[in-house]
């Protein structure tokens, strides 16, 4: 059940419209689309963090994908970067199922919940740091709502970062954080930061990132919580 804070938070989400570049970006991307998926409805608007409010897992990527959650309306669904996270994400028992393809897969998550750093889909997924410092707060707001989170796993650098700035705004953190996969930290209210590679095609075409690992990675990170 999506608490109420939540879905004050998430319906303040979806109707943002702070940043002017991703505004027309987001739009651009909804009307032009993708070959593919010409017949389809895109999202087009911000997307909100997915899965279990009372998680002690909280995944943090970078932004909505252009023809993943630009269009379908959800987080880490509909492109490749979610067909290589969710195959791991079950592996490692977080996930009821090893896909995420559309809002009505029946996907559910066990103890995590899923988010970005930033709400709108990035040209080039690559956003300007005024954008994170406007989208900044709705991330702060969920790090403060998801009460029983222990860990957080930062898919990227972007991800690892904001999560550093998060700490060092509410806690006074002064303590160099550098971003490495497989890399933890102890936060200063007892949770422990994670980096990890981010699941991008790019990765795993590279072979920088394989699903052994990455499931592995993920399995290591519950004995934390
Ligand atoms: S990136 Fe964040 S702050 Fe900017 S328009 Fe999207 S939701 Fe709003």
């Amino acid at each position: 059940m999506m608490g109420y804070n939540f879905k004050k938070l998430n319906n303040k989400i979806i109707n943002c419209k702070k940043c002017s570049r991703l505004v027309n970006f987001r739009k651009l991307i909804s009307t032009t689309k993708r070959k593919q998926y010409q017949n389809e409805d895109y999202w087009g608007k911000p997307i909100t963090g997915f899965g279990d409010i009372g998680a002690k897992i909280l995944i943090v990527g970078l932004a909505p994908a252009a023809h993943g959650g630009n269009r379908t309306g959800r987080v880490f669904t509909g492109d490749k970067s979610s067909e290589f996270l969710y195959k791991c994400l079950y592996s490692a028992n977080i996930a009821n199922q090893d896909y995420s393809i559309n809002i009505n897969d029946g996907l559910k998550l066990n103890n995590a919940y899923i988010t970005t750093a930033l709400k709108c889909v990035p040209p080039k997924d690559i956003p300007e740091k005024k954008e994170l410092d406007n989208c900044f707060s709705f991330f702060n707001s969920e790090i403060n709502l998801l009460k029983n989170c222990k860990i957080i796993i930062c898919l990227g650098k972007v991800a690892f970062d904001t999560c550093v700035i998060f700490y060092k705004n509410n806690f006074g953190l002064n303590k160099k954080f550098n971003f490495k996969h497989g890399i933890n930290y102890k936060l200063p209210d007892g949770k422990i930061l994670f980096g990890c590679y981010h699941p991008s095609p790019r990765n795993v075409n590279t072979k920088r990132i394989n699903l052994k690992k990455m499931t592995n990675f993920f399995m290591m990170t519950k004995k934390f919580i």
